[in-house]
């Protein structure tokens, strides 16, 4: 529910949310009293979610549920306290969108966390978690990376730079990226796929 995700629940009037008890819970409770938490959420998005509730159009989850066939939600927390990260089957096998569980590649290529963060151990553990429900380490893709637009195709020549077909398989990765992961942190991520 922060402000870059949340943001923008009034230009999908008839959606229903897909949410944990947990992220409800953190963006309402007691840890909102810290402004070196609450400065990532807009209170006006959280009242936003609050009305959407009321319209019955959130949907709570506890954990992992499957939404339709090939797409569910797996909890993570680390960032959040509801962190939750999505798995699509695709052509090319299993993709999560790992969202803010890894900001860049590098957060969990090098084992240095994205420094907004609820709890150091599950952002780890999401990063191991992320690496079991995708099909490789080709198939996490970030939230926030600008990468993942020049790794994967555009969906159609006016969506150049907006929108990538993460279907299909991304082009290799620049030298100084590979190059980063591999000085990094303790490869937590390369060791988890092995
Ligand atoms: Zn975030």
């Amino acid at each position: 529910m922060h402000f870059d995700h949340a943001g923008t629940l009034d230009d999908f009037p008839n959606a229903r949310v897909h949410l944990q008890d947990l992220e409800m819970q953190f963006a309402t409770g007691r840890h909102m009293l810290h402004q070196g938490i609450r400065f990532a959420f807009n209170v006006e998005d959280v009242v936003a979610m609050v009305r959407r509730l009321y319209q019955e159009k959130v949907v709570f989850h506890e954990g992992d549920q499957q939404l339709a066939p090939g797409v569910s939600v797996h909890h993570l927390g680390g960032h959040t306290m509801g962190m939750q990260v999505v798995r699509v089957w695709t052509q090319r096998g299993w993709v999560v969108l790992a969202s803010d569980a890894s900001h860049f590649y590098a957060n969990m290529q090098t084992g240095r966390p994205f420094p907004v963060l609820y709890n150091v151990a599950d952002m780890f553990a999401g990063w191991r978690r992320c690496a079991e429900l995708a099909d490789s380490d080709e198939h996490i893709i970030p939230g926030h990376d600008p990468l993942t637009l020049q790794l994967y195709p555009a969906v159609s020549p006016e969506l150049e730079g907006i929108a990538a077909r993460l279907d299909l398989p991304p082009a290799p990765m620049p030298e100084s990226v590979v190059d980063a992961a591999s000085t990094g942190g303790s490869m937590l991520f390369k060791q988890a796929s092995e």
